[in-house]
């Protein structure tokens, strides 16, 4: 997968994206990412990629054409049309569902917005989809764009180790992780449920998607509506959640 990044600060996703399983995964060439910085597309002598918005009030908006030359410019590099995604608090907000969905694309485009916002008319001609990481606001879209990066980047083969694969992970089948323990097996006198040094590997299996069910009914029994259940299970967290309440 090929990820771009629009942005006026390409310094600060770079120092994100340059560090730890991501930096190591786009040095291995498992996944590419570029960082476009968009006043290179600024077409005055200030560089300048914002103004003022029509019918008054505070704050700039960037500019439509520089964001256009620039997605176009990234376009003209590509075989095929990217996903397009504008970081937005009006978007839909990022689930892991949605980015199982975006990791079936081989090239995805996100546009960092600043300031006010964008100027619509970009937006309409060119992106495909709007993506909030929360209900609330941030000063610009990079640590958005980072959040979805990061999460995407993930999922690609060859990004994680198989020590760290996302598919025991929360969310990925629609729960919680199951608790985890590591050495000592005794820490300050507390001890971890016997099964995980029993050495039997279905019994171990079997404890962890109930301890899954057990966490995620405790703490986020919304999901529990979604989630795929047997009958045994469903009662489980059905005892668990009336237990909470
Ligand atoms: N005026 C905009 C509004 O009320 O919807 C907010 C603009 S915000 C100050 C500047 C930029 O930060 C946005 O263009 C967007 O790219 C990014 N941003 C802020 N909050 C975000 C969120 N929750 N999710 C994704 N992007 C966000």
């Amino acid at each position: 997968m090929r990820i771009d990044i629009i942005t006026l600060f390409p310094e600060m996703c770079e120092a994100v994206l340059g560090e730890s399983v991501i930096g190591r995964a786009r040095k291995s060439g498992a996944i590419d990412i570029r960082c476009h910085q968009l006043r290179d597309y600024a077409f005055d002598k200030h560089r300048r990629v914002d103004d003022t918005t029509y019918g008054g009030g505070m704050g700039m908006l960037m500019m439509a054409e520089p964001i256009a030359l620039c997605y176009e410019d990234i376009c003209e590099q590509l075989s095929e049309k990217p996903r397009f995604i504008y970081m937005s608090p009006k978007g839909r907000t990022l689930t892991q569902n949605k980015l199982k969905e975006l990791s079936g694309y081989e090239n995805i485009c996100i546009l960092c917005g600043h300031y006010e916002g964008v100027d619509q008319r970009v937006l309409d001609m060119y992106v495909d989809e709007e993506i909030s990481i929360g209900d609330y606001v941030l000063t610009g879209g990079e640590l958005p764009a980072m959040v979805l990066t990061d999460s995407l980047a993930r999922l690609q083969k060859g990004v994680l180790s198989d020590d760290e694969c996302f598919e025991m992970e929360s969310h990925y089948d629609g729960l919680l992780e199951y608790p985890q323990y590591t050495k000592p097996q005794t820490w300050r006198g507390i001890g971890i449920p016997e099964v995980l040094f029993s050495g039997h590997h279905e019994n171990i299996r079997k404890w962890r998607r109930e301890q899954s069910i057990v966490e995620t009914a405790k703490k986020r029994p919304d999901m529990l509506a979604t989630a795929d259940l047997s009958d045994k299970e469903k009662q489980l967290a059905e005892d668990i959640t009336s237990a909470e309440n």
